[in-house]
């Protein structure tokens, strides 16, 4: 086992206005360098705040992110935006295929590839999201749909750099119901074993996220398991007080 250096990333979803750059200021100036040496930090913006929350992050170790973006470079799309559009106003890195994309635009694993394709394309890594519905767990075909998704989603040439892995179960995400730590143990565990044997050491080294419903109450737990090199936090990344008592398991 080596040492991967954790990410917490916030993913504001479709929340904030202007007025919600206040609440990033304090997240960010709340992550202190000591704190910044033992994990990175990054908040997904909505696209409409991309470009002032990277103003506002400029010079904090916070990074900013986006939530999704279209596969192609530019065209006749109207209403999406490009992973280069993105990066332009200020995104180091894009989240795609986040369940709500797959459940809400009935994105498939082969669009979630392209769009990752398309971050690289950008030149910032990709934030690849998988996870099981709570009939496939109770069906007991957790680790077979999450294989079938890696597979599916994540592009060859995938890096330790530019590929980050968020396992988020769809039951657990905002809904106050976390796995065991053994459970994510177990999922995490078999992604890994995934990883190596598509992309040997980059798999290896590839940042492996849990998300769903991570608070202060439970981070240290889950971040304390094998192979949970960070998480992914939607709600509680909207609160300061939250997010930065999650950065506390660190
Ligand atoms: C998410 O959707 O990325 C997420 C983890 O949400 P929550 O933390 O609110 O469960």
């Amino acid at each position: 086992t080596q040492t991967i250096k954790p990410l917490v990333a916030g993913n504001w979803k479709m929340n904030g206005t202007r007025a919600s750059l206040e609440e990033f200021s304090r997240i960010a100036a709340g992550v202190s360098a000591d704190l910044a040496a033992k994990a990175d930090t990054m908040i997904c913006a909505p696209a409409t705040l991309t470009a002032l929350m990277a103003a506002a992050a400029n010079g904090t170790p916070v990074q900013v992110g986006a939530q999704d973006c279209h596969a192609k470079a530019n065209g006749a799309h109207t209403g999406d935006l490009a992973a280069e559009m993105l990066v332009d106003a200020g995104a180091s890195a894009i989240i795609v295929g986040h369940s709500e994309r797959r459940a809400d635009h009935g994105e498939s694993d082969s669009d979630v590839r392209a769009k990752a394709e398309a971050a690289w394309r950008a030149g910032v890594p990709a934030i690849i999201c998988v996870g099981e519905t709570e009939a496939q767990r109770k069906a007991g075909e957790e680790v077979a749909v999450v294989s079938a998704q890696l597979a599916g989603s994540i592009p060859d040439g995938a890096t330790a750099q530019n590929s980050i892995i968020a396992y988020e179960p769809v039951w657990a995400i905002g809904t106050g119901l976390t796995p065991t730590a053994a459970d994510v143990e177990a999922m995490h565990g078999a992604m890994r074993d995934v990883l190596v044997k598509r992309f040997g050491a980059e798999g290896a080294a590839m940042r492996l996220l849990y998300g769903g419903s991570v608070k202060p109450a439970n981070a240290a737990e889950l971040m304390g398991v094998a192979n949970v090199d960070g998480a992914l936090v939607g709600g509680a990344s909207l609160k300061a007080a939250d997010f930065l008592g999650i950065l506390a398991a660190y």
